[in-house]
């Protein structure tokens, strides 16, 4: 396997530090089947060959509160294995495109780096919004009540999922607050002042995908008056509930819940990942 990422590509994403960590992780890689690790019989890549922020959690010395650490970190080991060397159907079920597959653990190398680089900060307990002072400080007007509305939503889902689900699973829920109308559709990719944030948000965003994920989200925001939108020209918001329209009641089987938590969690990484990688158009948000 040949990775020979360019200095400048993998600093601009994630800090010169972890650019020489990221370039030393490969060659440790390549180098020496010592290194070889199994979470269940499936390759990974070891913890110390992880972004900086998976070592310390792993070390207990990161500030989140995981309830299961350690299986975030298998996770880790395990994702990064796979988009860094490959070891995915593409390849796995044909040897007709193995030719491709440098070219494939070069980019998806790189991406996966950046979406565990992100995340290992994003469960830190600083990045999280503090509900009640965001609540405090909603500006008064004729919607207060309904801004007001979106930060309850939020509680509720902190209540449920807690530290659990990263901070932009929250940040992305509170957006509309600080639409001029909560119910404003906006598409995340082509707007100013969500672009930076639109990475992060939009892979939220599919997260739920995983649908009892979805189901809950949906469920607390119904029982508040709202629905969140969300459709893949990126536009999203949180549309009110209509007259017609009922609440639902929807709670986790309590034995599905680790594992639909984790697929929740699996699935935003590959949707960060692959943000830059999917065609967009402004012919769906016009
Ligand atoms: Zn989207």
């Amino acid at each position: 396997m040949s990775l020979n990422f360019s200095e400048n590509l993998v600093e601009e994403a994630t800090g010169k530090e972890n650019a020489a960590n990221f370039s030393s992780t490969i060659a440790d890689t390549s180098a020496s089947s010592d290194s070889l690790f199994f979470v269940k019989g499936e390759q990974a890549i070891p913890v110390n060959q992880l972004p900086q922020s998976w070592q310390n959690i792993h070390a207990g010395k990161s500030n989140t509160k995981l309830s299961d650490p350690e299986a975030y970190v298998k996770m880790a080991q395990l994702f990064f294995h796979k988009m860094s060397s490959g070891d995915v159907d593409l390849f796995n079920d044909s040897e007709k495109l193995g030719h491709l597959k440098p070219a494939f653990c070069e980019i998806f190398g790189k991406l996966a780096w950046e979406a565990l680089d992100f995340y290992g900060e994003d469960f830190k307990v600083d990045k999280y919004p503090d509900f009640d002072s965001i609540e405090q400080e909603l500006p008064p007007g004729e919607d207060y009540a309904e801004r007001q509305k979106i930060v309850e939503i939020g509680k509720a889902l902190f209540a449920e999922f807690g530290y659990d689900l990263p901070a932009s699973f929250y940040q992305v829920h509170l957006a509309p607050i600080y639409r001029e109308d909560v119910s404003e559709v906006r598409p995340l990719r082509f707007s100013e002042e969500d672009k930076n944030n639109a990475r992060a948000w939009d892979a939220s965003l599919h997260g739920q995908k995983v649908f009892p994920i979805q189901l809950m989200v949906q469920s607390i925001s119904s029982k508040h008056g709202f629905f969140q939108e969300h459709g893949c020209g990126c536009n999203h918001a949180m549309t009110r509930v209509g007259v017609t329209d009922t609440s639902f009641d929807y709670q986790i089987r309590p034995e599905m819940r680790k594992t639909w938590i984790r697929d929740f969690i699996w699935t935003t990484w590959y949707e960060y990942a692959f943000f830059k990688f999917v065609p967009v158009t402004r012919f769906l948000v016009s």
